[in-house]
């Protein structure tokens, strides 16, 4: 029954294309053949001819111009007239005069002239309409193809957050199916299918991911763009997958929220090289840290033994190997805490302490080095903290060589140190290069050295402020630095006071 409906009806096969010769031509055959029948034989009423000859095939010649187009219009019209002929050839009007008989000829003329112009003007819509229904069903068939073939994960939701529509990369990145009507920030890929654990989806810092967290709920609250944001996830098998997501809300032509698209990325081969790089550093520095420290050790007794020689060559010569031993074994122990970081092995052991003595004894060890720049240090008030000593030593010798470094020979340095509310606040001027705006928070990334073609380069591998802000944040304080290019930089950090 539904078969023979959907046959019937005109609506439903609307953008199919496909229009039948024979079924137009079999049904108008079969309507004048009853309407004859009815007319003449059983009504016996040929001034009835009128009403049933003309309302009827006229309908039928709408309803086959808008099923089967211009053909079906024009094969019902065509039956139609051939009728009208018949009726006037074989069923004349008794006592008849020729102007009579020429006027219904001009009517048969006229009434075909219009049913053509009908079928053809509503065969012509329907062929349009189709065309125009099937382009956009290409359109949306091509970009389903590129979605579902794209290589990463796209999540496509509406503007409440409802997933409508998903690619096959992202059941292979999450390694099983989604269940439909998900909605991101009410649940999420976390529970999608997985009934028994819903904290399968993890952050940087291993923390179970909230269904508001995921980055397409995100989005749509905050309706700005969320970018590279990195999760783990663990499969059902216990396997971690990485994975690299960004999300954007989609607006239309007037600015409304129509929808969010989320780009889901597999990073786990990266990540995986990632570790096992951290693995090599952290084994090489390992390695490399005895070595070097029995190196350390022999130079100042060879040192010692050279001096007594009196050449001068050779002190000098063994001066500068302890110096770059030295500079090396400062390198190793930076690699060393930077896979440390890595790896999550950074440890403190803390004490209590008076930080404006460190500081003052950190500025006295280095101002016999680095006696290019002059060091000053202000508000010497006694400030008490808990903390690693020695990782706070090493933040301020960072800052205090970088500020050496990055500066002229004959400028000034100025360390300052006071109470900040709760906090111990200590601030490290120079009047050197500075550093751009863009450029501040960058420089606290690991590896980031800032590269200007009009600068000279220095030499360093840019782990210094990074293994700082590490130390600083462990200890629940704040690094940042104030700058303004060519007119030097304060780096500042606070500590929590005992
Ligand atoms: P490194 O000094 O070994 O390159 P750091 O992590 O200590 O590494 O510093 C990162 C980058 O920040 C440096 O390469 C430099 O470009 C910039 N920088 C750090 N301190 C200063 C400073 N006082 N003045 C100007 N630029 C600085």
């Amino acid at each position: 029954m539904h078969r023979i409906l959907n046959y019937l009806n005109p609506i439903v096969r609307l953008g199919d294309q496909k229009y039948s010769i024979f079924f137009p031509l079999f049904f108008t055959l079969v309507l004048c053949f009853l309407i004859d029948l009815l007319v003449y034989r059983i009504l016996n009423n040929p001034s009835a001819a009128g009403l049933y000859a003309i309302i009827l095939p006229l309908a039928t010649i709408i309803y086959f111009s808008f099923r089967d187009g211009i053909r079906g219009g024009v094969i019902a019209s065509v039956i139609t007239i051939l009728f009208y002929i018949y009726i006037v050839s074989f069923h004349p009007t008794p006592n008849q005069t020729p102007e009579q008989r020429t006027t219904q000829w001009l009517t048969i003329v006229a009434l075909g002239f219009l049913f053509l112009l009908i079928a053809g003007t509503i065969g012509w819509l329907k062929h349009t309409i189709d065309r125009l229904i099937h382009q956009e069903a290409n359109e949306k068939r091509r970009l389903q193809a590129i979605l579902q073939q794209l290589p990463v994960g796209v999540l496509i939701t509406d503007s409440k957050g409802k997933i409508i529509q998903g690619n096959k990369q992202v059941e292979v990145i999450l390694g099983r199916k989604m269940r439909e009507g998900l909605t991101a920030g009410k649940d999420s890929i976390n529970n999608a299918t997985v009934k028994s654990s819903s904290d399968n989806l993890l952050d940087q810092s291993n923390k179970p991911v909230l269904p508001r967290q995921w980055p397409l709920a995100q989005t749509l609250v905050s309706k700005k763009p969320v970018v590279g944001k990195e999760f783990t996830l663990i499969s059902e098998n216990g396997k971690k997958v990485h994975l690299q997501i960004s999300a954007s809300v989609i607006k239309n032509s007037e600015g409304k929220v129509i929808a969010a698209a989320s780009i889901i990325n597999d990073i786990t081969l990266q990540k995986e090289l990632e570790e096992r790089k951290d693995d090599f550093v952290n084994m090489a520095s390992h390695e490399l840290k005895t070595p070097i420290t029995s190196m350390k050790l022999y130079m100042e007794s060879l040192l010692e033994g050279v001096k007594k020689l009196k050449d001068e060559r050779v002190t000098k010569a063994a001066k500068s190997i302890k110096y770059q031993t030295d500079r090396l074994q400062v390198l190793v122990s930076d690699l060393l805490d930077v896979s440390r970081i890595q790896t999550g092995k950074l440890m403190f052991s803390k004490e209590e302490f008076r930080l404006d003595g460190l500081i003052i004894e950190t500025v006295e060890s280095l101002q016999g080095v680095l006696n290019k720049q002059k060091i000053y240090i202000s508000g010497k008030t006694p400030i008490k903290v808990y903390a690693d000593k020695f990782r706070i030593y090493q933040v301020i010798t960072n800052l205090l060589t970088n500020a050496s470094k990055y500066s002229p020979n004959d400028s000034e340095i100025k360390v300052s140190i006071k109470r900040n509310g709760k906090k111990a606040l200590v601030g490290v001027a120079d009047q050197g290069i500075g550093i751009s705006r863009d450029q501040q928070k960058k420089i606290f990334e690991k590896l980031y050295q800032v590269t200007d073609s009009k600068e000279k380069t220095f030499p360093g591998l840019g782990m210094g402020l990074y293994i700082s802000k590490e130390i600083i944040k462990r200890h629940k304080g704040e690094i940042w630095v104030e700058s303004e290019k060519g007119k030097g930089s304060t780096f500042f950090f606070t500590l929590p006071l005992r």
